[in-house]
């Protein structure tokens, strides 16, 4: 008789599954929610930012019997929007809301007259600033200033595959360091192929195509497309046709699962 294992003792096998709640930029249209991203470990529910498709989570998690992180990029609406929603959800474990320097604000934002305090909120949550660099929660988490308006974070996640997360910014040495040998870097592409305004950094798909590269992530998923330029999903899709190394990107859409 071969050996037995508890479910607990597979659950290093398990895959790691992301799935892309919201992956528009600016605002909620018809072609996605605004920015929301869930890992999903065998140990951990972890939440990259927080805009309207935070709101599904309720819907697809009844309730999370895990520690559940959420980590914000930035305090721009489309990132944090869906922080009205809290209280719909059951996080049964807690929920641990980290964010750049700054983030601290969001205590006053989650409550009167906006939204439901956090203090009654049916769950323990809290909120922690990071620092740039390597924390060790449950988990490594490294962070690094991205290039915005204003202070941004992207982040680094070593959970057995590595996944980095960087939205809200140019091409910068921070995407370079979060990405460095990433099963996966979700990055932002909010604009157009070709299209650039260094007033106002953003990635285009060949910049997000570029860096991926010069970080050797082995994969590529893009999100945060802009609403205003990316009006129907068919434009998102024609970033393949720009040339045959965007046949590997994983071109994001409202609720697609990643399995790593
Ligand atoms: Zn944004
Ligand atoms: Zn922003």
């Amino acid at each position: 008789m071969g050996e037995m294992y508890s479910i607990r003792d597979l659950s290093f096998m398990t895959a790691i599954t992301i799935t892309l709640l919201g992956t528009n930029g600016w605002y909620t249209s018809k072609t996605g929610y605004t920015t929301c991203v869930t890992i999903d470990t065998p140990d951990f529910f972890i939440i990259l930012d927080a805009g309207d498709g935070f709101s599904k989570i309720p819907d697809l998690y009844e309730s999370v019997k895990k520690p559940a992180f959420l980590f914000l990029s930035h305090l721009h609406l489309d990132h944090i929007s869906g922080l009205h929603t809290l209280a719909r959800c059951r996080f049964e474990e807690g929920l641990s809301i980290y964010g750049p320097p700054g983030i601290g604000i969001l205590s006053g934002f989650i409550g009167f007259p906006y939204t439901i305090p956090l203090d009654e909120l049916p769950y323990a949550a809290t909120i922690t600033e990071l620092h740039e660099g390597r924390s060790n929660l449950p988990f490594p988490v490294t962070t690094a200033f991205l290039v915005h308006t204003q202070p941004v974070f992207g982040y680094r996640f070593d959970l057995g595959k590595t996944i980095a997360f960087c939205t809200d910014t140019g091409p910068c040495d921070g995407i370079r360091t979060l990405g460095s040998d990433a099963s996966l870097l979700i990055s932002e592409c909010s604009y157009l192929p070709g299209q650039e305004n260094p007033g106002w950094p953003h990635m285009n798909p060949e910049m997000a195509v570029k860096i991926t590269g010069e970080a050797k992530a082995k994969q590529l998923a893009l999100i945060h497309f802009a609403a205003d330029l990316y009006t129907t999903v068919e434009q998102r899709l024609s970033i393949r046709d720009v040339g045959p190394e965007y046949k590997e990107v994983i071109i994001g859409m409202d609720d697609m699962s990643i399995r790593l």
